[in-house]
Parts: structure tokens; sequence; C-alpha cells
């Protein structure tokens, strides 16, 4: 995909008309950082100029313990200067600057962002903390901003003052943009920030439905021909995703797929942002790491925008599970996925791991204790959600005679969730309303039996009493069920409406 080409006087026309509106309105309290880069070097040099907390001091912590267990991320930060007198304590992350006077002020440090190399920490090293390479800078927030505690400003702004010309460049908060356009960036969206530049990037922009969508990519990955692997994504996935959940709402989308540079293995890891996904692979980018970036893109409905109860933990069967259940619905609809690719999933990655774990019938809320220590425990919300969600669809469509699909059931989730919203942005679905619009395609007792005993109470599904659509069959070998699904039947038709 090719960067979106912006004219260089317009550009800094609008730079300009920025710096003076900065000028001529600068806040009472601010925190500006300028950021310099030599496109080679393993060092990025910050400076922040900034208004004190207090008169006498102010203290800053560098880093978030909870992103990523970055123990040792105070050692990245070096070359600390400024005027006034400093204290380090290294244990607590914190500079304390003790000011003589009121007045602005600046700080000055280098962020060492060299490969650590550890194949165990790759995970960590390479997506929680920030990598500065010859050909690659990529930077997360929480660790180039020192985030001085109780300071009043509510946004930081970020200027590169000097980088090196015509590499490419993201930043997530302004995707298209160049790096020379000064950003605001409002402190409590810090998480949601990405910057990317280097000679090995690779920027691609696609439009699905009109909205741009990026992919970020790199030369450094020989083994891969990544564009050809992601370009299904965004002619028939995203726009297969936005026609499933009717919503063109979105400023833009990006998914930033970049190999991890410490470890060989076969390897997937990410993390998603407000306006897209980041994530770190190793070795060929086959079906499985499709899954996981589509299982991941497609949070951006269930999980990001829709959630049941106000901990993540409390219904993950519908967070984790019934968004897998879409993902692979519409990787079949779009093509990418084929019926050998979903009845292996079905059978292989969700039937036969889920009835023969040894925690299979565990209670939804014996999970969350061991959801970090204990692998079973781990999936079994992905797993019971999935084959719960497989089951309601073949429900749902017997029911309609084939008019209806679980498609029906979560756009109505999804208006709900929509207006619920728009009187508190902050405020989630409850059982309630996942009860009440279930009870719109099967009945209610129903609903509040499965509810009960099969997402709840945890009992698995015995699909010896359970009626499927035409076409679809589940056998018992010994105790593991196995569905199968008759030659002449359509699948990809089947979950396309
Ligand atoms: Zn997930």
């Amino acid at each position: 995909m090719t960067r979106s080409l912006l004219a260089t006087c317009l550009l800094l026309a609008i730079t300009l008309f920025a710096n003076a509106q900065t000028k001529s309105i600068q806040p009472a309290a601010y925190l500006n950082y300028h950021l310099g880069w030599d496109g080679t070097s393993s060092l990025l040099k910050v400076s922040l100029d900034y208004t004190p907390a207090t008169k006498d001091s102010t203290v800053f912590i560098y880093g978030d313990l909870k992103f990523g267990g970055q123990k040792e991320i105070f050692k990245v930060l070096q070359n600390i200067e400024t005027t006034d007198k400093i204290k380090l304590t290294p244990t607590e992350r914190k500079i304390t600057v003790y000011h003589t006077d009121g007045g602005p002020k600046k700080i000055s440090y280098t962020i060492n962002g060299q490969l650590v190399g550890n194949p165990k920490r790759a995970t960590l090293d390479e997506l929680f903390r920030p990598l500065i390479t010859p050909n690659l800078l990529y930077l997360v927030p929480q660790f180039f901003m020192i985030n001085p505690v109780g300071h009043p400003a509510a946004a930081a702004t970020i200027q590169w003052d000097s980088f090196p010309p015509g590499l490419p460049y993201f930043i997530s908060t302004a995707a298209g943009t160049a790096p020379n356009v000064k950003q605001s960036i409002p402190l409590n969206k810090q998480q949601d920030v990405l910057i990317l530049m280097g000679a090995d990037l690779i920027i691609d922009t696609y439009k699905v439905h009109g909205i741009p969508y990026y992919a970020i990519t790199s030369k450094a990955d020989t083994l891969n021909n990544l564009k050809a692997d992601l370009e299904p994504f965004f002619k028939d996935y995203f726009p297969g995703l936005r026609n499933f959940w009717k919503d063109d709402n979105a400023p833009y989308y990006y998914i930033s797929v970049l190999p991890l540079l410490s470890i060989d293995k076969p390897w997937a890891t990410g993390y998603s942002q407000k306006h897209g996904f980041v994530m770190r692979y190793s070795g060929k980018f086959d079906n499985n790491k499709k899954r996981v970036l589509a299982h991941e893109t497609s949070h951006a409905w269930i999980g990001n925008s829709m959630q049941i109860g106000n901990d993540e933990f409390d219904n993950q069967w519908f967070g984790e599970g019934f968004n897998d259940y879409v993902t692979m619905i519409n990787l079949v609809s779009s093509g990418i996925q084929d019926k050998a690719a979903f009845l292996d999933y079905v059978n292989n990655d969700n039937l036969l791991a889920h009835y023969s774990s040894k925690v299979k019938n565990a209670p939804n809320d014996s999970i969350a204790a061991k959801f970090w220590v204990d692998k079973n425990y781990q999936t079994l919300p992905y797993k019971r959600g999935f084959i719960y969600a497989f089951y309601f669809d073949n429900q749902i469509r017997l029911a309609s005679g084939g008019k209806r699909s679980i498609r029906d059931f979560l756009l109505a989730l999804f208006k709900i969730n929509q207006q619920i919203h728009t009187a508190n942005p902050t405020a989630n679905l409850t059982l309630n309303d996942y009860i009440k619009t279930a009870s719109r395609f099967i009945p209610e007792k129903k609903v509040r039996h499965q509810l009960q005993t099969n997402l709840i109470a945890g009992n698995a599904l015995d699909f010896k009493k359970i009626k499927l659509i035409s076409g679809f069959k589940i056998d018992y070998r010994d105790s593991i069920p196995v569905l199968m699904i008759s030659r002449t039947t359509n699948l990809r038709k089947i979950y396309s409406k």
C-alpha cells in the first residue's frame, strides 16, 4: 500500500498556521516533547519543554509496570540533563527535579532502544518497549514520555526536530501524516500512540468502504511475502467485517505487522489500540497467524466496543468466544479459510481441545483467578464461547427457518450497545441486555437456561441431544464430538448471510 502524499506547500502552510496558533494561545501548563533520531543509531534524543508541576519540584515516573512487565525499563532512560538539581530513584523509576523558580523548564534525555535479544522475552521486549535498530524506530508512548506526576496539562505535544528525510513514517494518532507535523496527544490516550519510522518499513494504504486502512510491514522479513498474505484481509476480510456489522464508522484503521528480531521459532503476539492492531511475529505467516490477525482485528466490535459486564473477565465466553466465532465465519465468508480449514478449527482447536480438557466444566466465575497461571483456564472461555456461539447460531437458523442467524442477534445487540454508549460512553452491556435480545430469536426460557447451565455453571454441551442445520452433523468419537459437513453444503454461502 502506498502512503498518501500531501502537497508540501499545503503542509508547510498548515504547520506555520499551527505554530502561529500555538504561540498566540500557549496554554498555561504545557508539556512539549521534541524528538530527534539520526536514522541509524539506537538512540532517540528527547527534550521536554514544560511548566513545573509545582513551584518547588516536578516528579517524573518513567514507564508503566502494567504495560508488558518492564522491570528493567529505567535503564533505557539515559543522559538525563537539566539545569536544575535532580535526584534519580531507579527502583521507583523516578526523577525528581528541584526548581529554583516557577518559570519554563527543559529536561533532555536519550532513550536507548537497542535490541535486548533475549528470545525468552521477545514479546515483552519487542512489543512493549522502544526498539530502535539501524532501519527501524518503534516507539510506544509510555516509554518516551516521562510522565510528570500531578501535572495539570491534559495533553502533550510531540514534535520531530531532527530526522532523516524521506523515511517511511507512521504515527497512529494521525495516520498518513508526515513527521514534521506537530501532534497533540491527550495524556489519557497515550496507550493508543504508536510511532514508526525507518528505511525497512513498507507502508501501504487501502480503502475499505472509503475508510483509509494502513498496513505497515517490514522489508526485514525475507521469509514471507507479507503484502500478498495481507492483501486478502484488505480486499475481503475487513470489508466483510464492516458488512457484517453494517458499520463504516471509523476515521481510519491500521495493522502494524512486524517481524520479531530476537526469536526464530514460529510465534505471534500483539495488542489492540483504538484504531489499530500492533502485531509481531516470527516464522511463516501461516493459517494460525492469519487467524490471530483476524481474531484481534475483529475485537474492534466484540471486546473493544461491546462488552458484557464491567470487568472484561466476567463474560469472556462472549468477549473472546463469540468474537472468535464471528472471526471464523467472516474468514469463511471472505474466502480466506475454506471448509477444510473451518472443520479443522472447529474440530481440533475447539471440540477436541475443549471436550478433552480437564477443566471443561469449570464454572465461569472460577476462570479469572486461574487465567494467568493455568493455560487450561486461559483458553477455556475462548473454546466454551466459540462452541456455544456455533450452537446458538444453529438454533436461531432452525427457529427462523433459515431466515435469521447469529448475525441478526449481534446486530440487535450492537444497536443496544450504541444506545447505551450514547447515554454514557463508559457504560457496558449487561447480562439482562443479552437475555432480552437473545429472547427475540429463541424462547426466553431457553436463553436463560442455557446461559445459566452452559455459560455460567459451565456444563459442556451434550451434542447427542442437539439438532443442527441441514448439512451439519455431529458424531461422537469416544467422548469427543466431531462436526461433519456434507459434501454438497456450501459453507461460504451459509456464512454470507
Ligand atoms: Zn481475543
